[in-house]
């Protein structure tokens, strides 16, 4: 059952007319699904390459829909961020997330990511604060994920709801790095903890010397700037060798995990010892 929804799923998508009606039936569906609790939270290890231990996980949102089967993020989650609706799931992914981690054996952060219509709206510091209180999860463990989509627009508005965030004690990590349109000049201009290199990277960077030159430099200005690098997407003992050679802080990707419903008593170092 697990998979019958990625076909279907494609009904959501059709003919003109039909694809009218599929949007309107798509949008009463996640209405439906963030009433009756259809989503739940897989969790992804990040291990660190310092000491090969998983640091943190990152929080992937799954919606098992009733009859369509699971629905990919990647169809209802730019969706949602049209109807304004992600501001909702978003809020509930806090509160889970927080609260999840809160019950784990040990003190791994949890990365929870952030929609850029989510980071805008004047309720995120609010939605953060609560999860927080709510679940008692120490702030330092709460790891926020922002795209550079999130940081296009009034820079010093964002800079400064940034700021705010970051007072919290929480981390900001910039998801997707390298792919956007100005990696850099966002990565000079805003506070940021982590930057996530976009698994594209270190997909080609084993077999293209200029893709592993990019990946080099980004490790490179990390080291400099004294901002981690995450290498995401490691599928394979070669890319896992070049990033650790390269110097990246921590890696993330099937080679270390899939994104897994955790049962709280399951997490701890000894599973990964
Ligand atoms: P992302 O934040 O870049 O998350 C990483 C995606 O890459 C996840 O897909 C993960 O399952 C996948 N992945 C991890 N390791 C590997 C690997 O080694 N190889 C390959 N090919 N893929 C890998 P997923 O869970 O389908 O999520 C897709 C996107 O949906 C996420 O990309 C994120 O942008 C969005 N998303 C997921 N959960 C949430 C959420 O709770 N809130 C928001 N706003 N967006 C979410
Ligand atoms: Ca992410
Ligand atoms: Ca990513
Ligand atoms: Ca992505």
């Amino acid at each position: 059952a697990k998979h019958a929804g990625r076909g279907q799923a494609s009904c959501y998508q059709s003919g003109m007319l039909e694809q009218i009606a599929a949007r309107h039936q798509l949008e009463q569906d996640i209405k439906a699904a963030i009433e009756q609790r259809q989503f739940h939270l897989a969790y992804q290890p990040i291990l660190s390459l310092h000491d090969d231990r998983i640091v943190g996980y990152e929080a992937l949102i799954r919606w098992e829909h009733p009859t369509r089967g699971r629905v990919s993020p990647a169809e209802f989650i730019p969706f949602a961020e049209e109807t304004g609706q992600i501001v909702a799931i978003g809020q509930w992914v806090l509160e889970e997330a927080c609260r999840e981690a809160a019950c784990w054996a040990d003190d791994q952060h949890v990365a929870v990511n952030i929609s850029p219509v989510q980071f805008k709206s004047p309720s995120l510091r609010a939605h953060i604060v609560s999860a927080l209180d709510r679940s008692g999860l120490p702030p330092h463990r709460l790891e926020i994920e922002l795209t550079e989509t999130a940081l296009v627009a009034d820079g010093q508005a964002l800079a400064h709801i940034l700021g705010e965030i970051r007072a919290l004690g929480i981390k900001v990590a910039m998801d997707d790095f390298g792919t956007g349109y100005s990696s850099f000049a966002h990565l000079r201009d805003f506070p940021i903890d982590r930057i996530k290199i976009d698994r594209s990277f270190v997909a080609s960077a084993v077999t293209d010397s200029h893709a592993m030159a990019v990946l080099r430099a980004i490790t490179q200005l990390g080291q400099d700037m004294r901002v981690p690098t995450l290498a995401e997407g490691v599928e394979t003992q070669e890319q896992l060798e070049l990033v650790r050679r390269l110097g990246c802080d921590d890696v993330q990707g099937y080679l270390i995990g899939k994104p897994e419903r955790l049962d709280t008593s399951s997490i701890s170092q000894k599973k990964y010892a």
